[in-house]
């Protein structure tokens, strides 16, 4: 089937193509966005039915309305339906989580592989009745069926690829949202374009200067949309932005389920006052890194930190002084220990370090450093006591190692608090 041209070939005609391209992305994006943006009010079927609605003469149009633009011919079915479908996907993806998106992409694949099924059976009814002055173009209609179970398997595989290869890039560069959005939908649309015109080409005839012209109209496409899902990030749809972070990309960054995932995660695995790890996390992380340390030979030591007299500061203090004071402790050890030794909160007022690579003999000193920091935290008024124990010489399993500070801590106290027990004293 020869793709119909529409006339053309002086430059203000090419001019009023493009505009008119860019006229209809403005507008499935605005009336797009505007359901997402309404979704908590109207629910997300609204804006998914609609997503499902844009894919009724999609197919149809890309197999047979051209364009022609100085770069070729192009398809307005595809530039702006199909690459703006992607792009939804991905807005779906960045503002909800991977199980909402789930529901168009498989909603999509299953009520068109439906749709064909019906008209496969339908063309049973051959030949249909006919009604005077109507011809039904009945091969065409067979046509855009093979197009259809060949574009919405693509579609199918583009929308997880596109979630896939996003959340990739989006973690190389670090939370780059908009770029990591623009790269991948170009990325995806270079793909889908290379393998759905083998199909157009096999059905339709669609001639070569198609790849090409659709290509670079999928990348303007490509760029249209990311701009635009930007403008929706910042502007759309704002949220406050999180206390410990400024950078508008990594507000953005926030909003992707993996992220809001890991944050989740490291909830669980933090005492929520004073952000150190809590216990439950000790007992698994310890035995993995004193496991890890043996195995490359390298040094694990641990210690146990209690804050002296600490019923006291809440006695007299109050409790709200009592947490401010065990915040103000972790904040002081943090900036003592190394990047990759770990703090967590034991109890009450007990907390343990674990650090690897610190030698036996360096590791009181290392101790000292710790209770230093306490102590200087708070103008003195704040101590702690220190008990500490290494691998090999302490103990052969994280168990002993913590029962061996343990035992420390409990001399460390009764010397007199506000001091470091090792074994060699
Ligand atoms: P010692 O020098 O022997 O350690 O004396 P201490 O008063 O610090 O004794 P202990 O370690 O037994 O007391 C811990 C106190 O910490 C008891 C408890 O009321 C208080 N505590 C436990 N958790 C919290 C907390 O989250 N916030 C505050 N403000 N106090 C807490
Ligand atoms: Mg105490």
């Amino acid at each position: 089937m020869a793709p119909a041209r529409v006339a053309g070939g002086t430059r203000e005609l090419d001019l009023r193509g493009l505009l008119l391209l860019l006229l209809q992305a403005i507008l499935y994006f605005a009336v797009m966005a505007g359901l997402l943006r309404l979704r908590r009010r109207l629910g997300i079927g609204v804006f998914v039915c609609a997503l499902g609605v844009m894919h009724f003469l999609e197919t149809y149009l890309a197999a047979v309305f051209f364009i022609e633009l100085p770069f070729g011919l192009i398809s307005p079915g595809s530039t702006v339906l199909f690459s703006g479908k992607l792009a939804m996907i991905l807005l779906l993806y960045l503002l909800e989580d991977g199980e909402t998106v789930r529901q168009p992409i498989y909603g999509l694949l299953i009520g068109n592989m439906l749709m064909v099924g019906l008209v496969l059976l339908l063309r049973l009814y051959d030949p249909p009745a006919t009604l005077t002055g109507y011809n039904p173009d009945l091969a065409l209609i067979d046509h855009v069926g093979v197009l259809m179970i060949w574009g919405t398997t693509l579609l199918f595989i583009d929308s997880i690829a596109i979630i896939v290869l996003f959340d990739a890039i989006v973690r190389r560069l670090r939370g780059q949202v908009v770029l990591s959005a623009l790269l991948s939908l170009a990325a995806i649309l270079t793909f889908d374009q290379i393998l759905f015109f083998v199909g157009l080409q096999l059905v339709a005839g669609t001639p070569a200067s198609a790849l090409f012209g659709g290509w670079i109209a999928k990348m303007g496409a490509a760029v249209a949309f990311t701009a635009m899902t930007a403008i929706y990030l910042r502007w759309g749809e704002q949220r406050p932005a999180s206390p410990e972070t400024g950078g508008v990309a990594d507000v953005f960054s926030k909003l992707t389920y993996r992220y809001r995932y890991e944050e989740l995660l490291n909830r669980s695995r933090t005492d929520a006052l004073t952000g150190a790890w809590n216990r439950q996390q000790l007992d698994v992380a310890g035995p993995q890194h004193l496991a890890q340390a043996a195995a490359r030979g390298r040094a694990f030591g641990l210690a146990i930190i209690d804050i002296d007299h600490f019923k006291q500061l809440n006695d007299s203090l109050g409790h709200q002084a009592g947490d401010a004071a065990l915040v103000g402790a972790v904040v002081a050890m943090k900036s003592s220990i190394r990047p990759g030794d770990q703090i967590f909160r034991y109890g009450g007022d007990e907390f343990v370090v674990i650090c690897g690579g610190v030698p036996a003999e360096d590791f009181l000193a290392y101790a000292e450093r710790l209770r230093a920091a306490v102590a200087q935290a708070d103008g003195g008024a704040l101590t702690a006591s220190i008990g500490i124990a290494t691998f090999p010489g302490d103990g052969a399993d994280f168990g002993e190692l913590i029962r061996a500070a343990d035992a420390r801590l409990y001399a460390a106290k009764r010397d007199g608090r506000n001091r470091v027990a090792s074994g060699t004293m």
